[in-house]
């Protein structure tokens, strides 16, 4: 069999990191398999689906690198999805109800109250021709339920092992409403039908749906593929994470934290697994690495915190090769490979490159903490041109003139030389800064 999945967002909010990391495993599933992913907008509650949340779902993918091999809308599909409910009414597996969403609570609300399951009683089923015609003399409008069978649905999930509901626990799922579009639960089994999907893989809010929706891949004739239901993630307090979460959203990471997509990746694929969190550069060592065998059961918590480390030590480790473009696109097209790799130690995002250029380019309003030492520095400072014995030389003269050492001697030279408290080693900055400008900032000159 081959394998094919799909990633199936609806286009009413941005993608969070609990949306990325089931694309993330959707496509490293696929592509460890040779299989295909296709991306699907969920797209059929109109109301609340925009072209714009659509836009940034392919923006987000893109830029997390995960390429889909085919595309689906599912408001493009409305045929294949009344086909469907003609063969499911055909069939006696669709009936008309014409209950309204007060006389509906009301139901649930007497059931519980005699501790009985909130179960959809069926009362539609028992209505002859003639209410029916009486009911929509009234205006009424029916919406379409599938009438579920009351036996065991089984399935061997993935990540939770063997899964057990009885038929006759389930409401009979509504899956037309009274304006005549389809629902989730209809549409996603037309879909995954047409395109051969192999492997359901989604959040475990969906284990419920999917008892229902094996009733309905076998009344639709067609094979039920697998399953597999990741736990959900929650944000560092433990708390469910939402759409409207905006700090932990794909675009708000990119654009005002400078997560790499790869940092992002790297964490989504390990968080809940038995695997460690290290930084993986390609998506190639993720899919390499994927297996559902090392998925907890547990639910994950994401926390931006490690993420941010995880970005830092990325960064570490990226070759210049590899961010040579997004440095000019970003306008430093004067970093070369040398300046990387002077700097990466340092960052903990790309857009930090601008920073060190600036010092070391630029005019810096140097900070004077120890005068005697800078001015001595200043006057033991080599002529150009410098070689690697250059710092080792000079660094030398300054503590046999000064007699300091240690951060007493290194802490007031980076004030002066980069009025910066922090930053890359100052051997590898010097060269960098140039003689002209080092001895002006060592005599608090901005320059
Ligand atoms: N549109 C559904 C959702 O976002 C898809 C669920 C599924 O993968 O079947 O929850």
């Amino acid at each position: 069999m081959s394998v094919a999945v799909r990633f199936a967002p609806s286009p009413t909010g941005l993608l969070h990191v609990g949306n990325a990391r089931l694309a993330l495993v959707n496509w490293l599933f696929a592509r460890q398999a040779g299989g295909s992913f296709l991306l699907r907008l969920d797209d059929t509650d109109t109301e609340r689906s925009t072209a714009a949340f659509a836009a940034a779902i392919e923006t987000d993918l893109a830029w997390l690198g995960l390429a889909w091999d085919q595309f689906a809308r599912q408001s493009d599909r409305l045929d294949r999805y009344v086909a469907a409910t003609e063969r499911l009414k055909r069939d006696g597996r669709l009936y008309p109800c014409y209950e309204t969403p007060e006389e509906l609570g009301l139901k649930r609300k007497t059931q519980l109250a005699s501790h009985r399951p909130p179960i959809y009683d069926r009362a539609a089923l028992g209505l002859g021709d003639a209410e029916r015609a009486r009911l929509e003399a009234e205006g009424r409008l029916p919406h379409w339920r599938f009438r579920l069978d009351h036996r065991p649905v089984e399935w061997l999930d993935l990540v939770r092992g063997p899964a057990h509901f009885d038929g006759a626990d389930l409401s009979d799922p509504v899956l037309v409403r009274e304006d005549g579009r389809p629902l989730y639960t209809l549409s996603s089994v037309v879909d995954d039908l047409d395109f051969a999907v192999s492997h359901v893989i989604r959040g475990e809010d969906h284990v419920a749906n999917t008892a229902v929706q094996i009733q309905l891949w076998q009344a639709l004739g067609g094979p039920v593929p697998g399953f597999a239901h990741l736990p959900l993630l929650t944000d560092a307090a433990g708390q469910g994470l939402s759409k409207r979460l905006g700090s932990l959203g794909l675009g708000s990471l990119r654009d005002d934290h400078g997560i790499e997509p790869m940092a992002l990746s790297s964490l989504l694929a390990k968080l809940g697994t038995s695997d460690p969190i290290e930084p993986r550069l390609s998506l190639a060592e993720l899919t390499a690495e994927f297996s559902f065998d090392k998925i907890s059961r547990a639910t994950a918590r994401f926390d931006p915190e490690e993420l941010g480390r995880l970005n830092a030590r990325l960064l570490h480790q990226t070759r210049f090769d590899a961010v040579a473009d997004r440095l000019a696109a970003l306008g430093f097209a004067g970093v070369d490979a040398g300046f990387w790799d002077v700097v990466r130690p340092n960052l903990s995002r790309l857009s930090e490159v601008g920073d060190w250029w600036r010092i070391t380019h630029a005019a810096v309003t140097p900070v004077i903490a120890d005068a005697g030492l800078t001015k001595a520095a200043a006057e033991l400072l080599p002529p150009e041109p410098w070689d690697d014995a250059t710092w080792p030389l000079w660094v030398n003269r300054i503590k046999e003139k000064s007699g300091t050492k240690g951060k007493a001697l290194f802490h007031p030279l980076r004030l002066a030389l980069t009025g910066r408290e922090q930053g890359p080693e100052l051997k590898n900055l010097l060269p960098l800064i140039g003689r002209a400008r080092a001895l002006a900032r060592l005599a608090g000159t901005t320059a």
